[in-house]
C-alpha cells in the first residue's frame, strides 16, 4: 500500500458510556468523520483513519489481532482482556474504581474476612489476580450483569464491580470496601506491530490528544494589579515561560496574562488577592501545544 493510502483503524465503543466521549475526544483533535449509529465502519473526511465500532469488550483483541492499529477503551477492559497491546496514553475521562463491596450489616475488617467467601463479578481475571496478590483464598462466581444484586439474591457474598458515585451499591445494601482495586479511565491502546506509515499517523494523532490534554491541566488567567507588587504578582505567577504584563492607561496599574494548574488554582489566587490583585477572569483553554 502505498504512504497516501494507509490509514489508521481505529476501534471505538458502537454505543455505550464510552461512545459519547470518544466521539467528542476525536472530535476536539480535529478530526471529522460522518456519524450514523447503524454503521460499523467509516472513514474521516479529513485524516487517514477509519473508524471501526465495536463492543468494548472486543476492542483489545481487535487490537491485538490486528483487526483494528488502535483503540479507545476502559482500562478495566484492557486489564479484564489481558491481550497484547500497548497502553499509549491515558485520556482522562470515563473515569471510575473498580472496588470489592459486602453487605452493609457483615462484619469487615480486612480482606482476610472474604476468605471462604463467594464474590459475584464480570471481571473475573482482575479479581482472581487481586485475590491472589492478597493471598485470600475466594471463590469467583462469574455474571455478566447485575452484579450489585447477587448478595440479596443468595447467589454471593461479596461483589466486585465498577463504582462511580457508590450510589448503585448503597441502594443494594452494600458498602465500599478500600482500598480500591483499580482505577480506570479510558486509554488509547495500540497494536504492537504497526508499520513506519502507521506509527506516523498515530504520532500525529497522540501529538493532537497532548495538545488537548495538557490544556485540561491549565487555566487561561487575566487581572489588573498595582504595578508596584508586580514582583510579588511575578512570583506568585511565574507562566509557561514568562506572563506577559501589559500596562493600563493609569499607570499605577498593570494587567497580567497567564496559565496557570488546575491543581494549584485557588490557592494562586488567594495568594494573588493578598498581593492586590482585582478583576480576576479565568478561563478555559482548549488547547496547548509545546
Ligand atoms: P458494550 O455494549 O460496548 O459491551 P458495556 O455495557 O460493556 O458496553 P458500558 O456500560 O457502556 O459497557 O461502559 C463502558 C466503559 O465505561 C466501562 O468499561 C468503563 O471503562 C466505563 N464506565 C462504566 N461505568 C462507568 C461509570 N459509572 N462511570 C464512568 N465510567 C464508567
Ligand atoms: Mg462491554
Amino acid at each position: 500500500m502505498s504512504k497516501l493510502d494507509t490509514k489508521l483503524k481505529i476501534a471505538i465503543q458502537k454505543s455505550g458510556r464510552l461512545h459519547e466521549r470518544c466521539v467528542r475526544f476525536i472530535e476536539s483533535c480535529g478530526i471529522k468523520f460522518p456519524k450514523n449509529k447503524s454503521v460499523l465502519k467509516a472513514e474521516a473526511h479529513n485524516f487517514p483513519m477509519q473508524f471501526l465500532f465495536l463492543r468494548d469488550d472486543d476492542i483489545p483483541a481487535c487490537v491485538a489481532e490486528g483487526v483494528a492499529d488502535v483503540g479507545m477503551v476502559g482500562l478495566n477492559e484492557v486489564e479484564e482482556t489481558a491481550e497484547n497491546v500497548d497502553i499509549v496514553k491515558r485520556l482522562g475521562f470515563s473515569k471510575c474504581r473498580m472496588s470489592l463491596a459486602v453487605p452493609k450489616n457483615m462484619e469487615y475488617n480486612g480482606l482476610q474476612d472474604l476468605s471462604g467467601k463467594t464474590i459475584a463479578t464480570s471481571y473475573p481475571r482482575i479479581l482472581q489476580n487481586y485475590l491472589k496478590e492478597n493471598q485470600v483464598e475466594a471463590r469467583v462466581h462469574q455474571i455478566s450483569g447485575s452484579v450489585e444484586i447477587a448478595p440479596s439474591v443468595g447467589m454471593a457474598d461479596a461483589v466486585f464491580d465498577i463504582v462511580s458515585s457508590g450510589s448503585t451499591l448503597m441502594s443494594n445494601g452494600l458498602k465500599e470496601i478500600k482500598p480500591t482495586v483499580l482505577k480506570s479511565e479510558a486509554v488509547l491502546i495500540a497494536n504492537r506491530n504497526l508499520d513506519t506509515e502507521q506509527q506516523a499517523i498515530l504520532d500525529k494523532l497522540t501529538f493532537r490528544m497532548d495538545a488537548l490534554l495538557e490544556a485540561q491541566n491549565f487555566k487561561y488567567l487575566m487581572f489588573n494589579f498595582p504595578t508596584t507588587s508586580k514582583e510579588e504578582i511575578v512570583n506568585i505567577i511565574p507562566g509557561l515561560k514568562s506572563p506577559t504584563i501589559v500596562p493600563l492607561s493609569n499607570s499605577n496599574w498593570s494587567a497580567l496574562h497567564s496559565v496557570v494548574e488546575e491543581d494549584v488554582f485557588w490557592d494562586k489566587i488567594d495568594n494573588l488577592k493578598s498581593a492586590g490583585a482585582e478583576d480576576i477572569i479565568v478561563l478555559p483553554i482548549e488547547k496547548i501545544i509545546r
